[in-house]
Protein backbone atom coordinates (compact mmCIF):
# COMPACT_ATOMS: atom_id res chain seq x y z
CA UNK A 1 0.00 0.00 0.00
CA UNK A 2 1.78 3.42 -0.82
CA UNK A 3 2.01 6.04 1.87
CA UNK A 4 -1.48 8.90 1.90
CA UNK A 5 -1.03 11.98 0.44
CA UNK A 6 -0.96 14.77 3.68
CA UNK A 7 -1.17 18.03 1.28
CA UNK A 8 -3.15 19.68 -1.40
CA UNK A 9 -1.46 22.86 -2.87
CA UNK A 10 -4.24 25.08 -4.32
CA UNK A 11 -2.30 28.48 -5.81
CA UNK A 12 -0.02 28.38 -3.31
CA UNK A 13 -1.68 27.49 -0.13
CA UNK A 14 -0.86 24.06 1.49
CA UNK A 15 -4.18 22.52 3.21
CA UNK A 16 -3.69 19.60 5.29
CA UNK A 17 -5.43 15.83 4.02
CA UNK A 18 -6.87 14.42 7.06
CA UNK A 19 -9.08 11.58 7.09
CA UNK A 20 -12.60 12.12 8.91
CA UNK A 21 -14.13 8.50 9.59
CA UNK A 22 -17.62 10.41 11.01
CA UNK A 23 -17.73 12.24 7.95
CA UNK A 24 -20.76 10.11 6.23
CA UNK A 25 -22.41 10.00 9.34
CA UNK A 26 -22.16 13.40 10.82
CA UNK A 27 -22.41 15.29 7.33
CA UNK A 28 -23.74 12.63 4.93
CA UNK A 29 -20.45 13.57 2.58
CA UNK A 30 -17.50 12.06 1.85
CA UNK A 31 -15.48 14.95 2.04
CA UNK A 32 -14.92 18.57 3.79
CA UNK A 33 -12.87 21.89 2.67
CA UNK A 34 -12.46 23.05 6.43
CA UNK A 35 -10.99 26.56 5.23
CA UNK A 36 -11.05 27.95 8.67
CA UNK A 37 -8.50 25.30 9.85
CA UNK A 38 -6.87 25.42 6.18
CA UNK A 39 -7.58 21.86 5.65
CA UNK A 40 -9.47 19.21 3.52
CA UNK A 41 -11.48 15.79 5.38
CA UNK A 42 -11.66 12.81 3.56
CA UNK A 43 -13.82 9.83 4.06
CA UNK A 44 -11.18 6.99 4.67
CA UNK A 45 -13.49 3.80 3.84
CA UNK A 46 -14.19 5.38 0.32
CA UNK A 47 -13.25 3.73 -2.48
CA UNK A 48 -10.18 5.08 -4.22
CA UNK A 49 -12.14 6.32 -7.50
CA UNK A 50 -14.62 8.09 -4.65
CA UNK A 51 -11.60 9.97 -2.67
CA UNK A 52 -9.98 11.22 -5.82
CA UNK A 53 -13.15 12.31 -6.96
CA UNK A 54 -14.15 14.13 -3.74
CA UNK A 55 -10.63 15.38 -3.69
CA UNK A 56 -10.82 17.63 -6.29
CA UNK A 57 -14.11 18.27 -5.65
CA UNK A 58 -13.13 20.11 -2.24
CA UNK A 59 -10.49 21.49 -4.65
CA UNK A 60 -13.03 22.95 -6.66
CA UNK A 61 -14.51 24.79 -3.76
CA UNK A 62 -11.05 25.85 -2.10
CA UNK A 63 -10.85 27.03 -5.93
CA UNK A 64 -14.45 28.42 -6.14
CA UNK A 65 -13.66 30.50 -2.18
CA UNK A 66 -9.60 31.60 -3.49
CA UNK A 67 -10.85 33.02 -6.54
CA UNK A 68 -14.15 34.62 -5.19
CA UNK A 69 -16.49 32.48 -8.31
CA UNK A 70 -19.07 31.55 -6.34
CA UNK A 71 -20.04 28.67 -7.31
CA UNK A 72 -23.07 26.53 -5.87
CA UNK A 73 -22.85 23.00 -4.79
CA UNK A 74 -24.31 21.79 -8.04
CA UNK A 75 -22.26 23.17 -9.77
CA UNK A 76 -19.08 22.13 -8.07
CA UNK A 77 -20.31 18.45 -8.19
CA UNK A 78 -20.61 18.82 -11.63
CA UNK A 79 -17.50 20.51 -12.32
CA UNK A 80 -15.48 17.89 -10.12
CA UNK A 81 -17.09 15.27 -11.90
CA UNK A 82 -16.58 16.22 -15.15
CA UNK A 83 -12.73 17.38 -14.19
CA UNK A 84 -12.30 13.94 -12.61
CA UNK A 85 -13.69 11.94 -15.60
CA UNK A 86 -11.21 13.72 -18.24
CA UNK A 87 -8.21 12.88 -15.70
CA UNK A 88 -9.35 9.57 -15.48
CA UNK A 89 -10.05 8.97 -19.14
CA UNK A 90 -6.42 10.46 -20.39
CA UNK A 91 -4.31 9.43 -18.33
CA UNK A 92 -1.57 9.84 -21.30
CA UNK A 93 -2.41 13.56 -21.27
CA UNK A 94 -2.51 14.15 -18.13
CA UNK A 95 1.20 12.96 -17.23
CA UNK A 96 2.41 14.89 -20.71
CA UNK A 97 0.79 17.77 -18.51
CA UNK A 98 2.36 17.23 -15.65
CA UNK A 99 5.61 16.47 -16.64
CA UNK A 100 5.85 19.99 -18.38
CA UNK A 101 5.62 18.57 -21.54
CA UNK A 102 4.25 19.54 -25.04
CA UNK A 103 0.72 17.93 -25.94
CA UNK A 104 1.24 18.45 -29.81
CA UNK A 105 4.63 19.34 -31.53
CA UNK A 106 5.50 22.59 -33.34
CA UNK A 107 5.14 20.91 -36.42
CA UNK A 108 1.64 19.89 -35.15
CA UNK A 109 -1.37 18.05 -37.35
CA UNK A 110 -3.63 20.81 -36.69
CA UNK A 111 -3.42 24.41 -37.68
CA UNK A 112 -5.46 25.92 -35.54
CA UNK A 113 -4.55 27.38 -32.35
CA UNK A 114 -7.01 26.97 -29.06
CA UNK A 115 -9.77 25.65 -31.24
ZN1 LIG B 1 -19.37 20.23 -2.00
Amino acid sequence: MSKAITKLRVLGQDLAIVADAELVNDRDAYGEYRGLRGEIALFPRATPNRQGDTLIHEAVHVLSDRLDLGLDEGTVRRLAAGVHAVMRDNPKAVRRILAGRRIVGSGGTSGRKNA
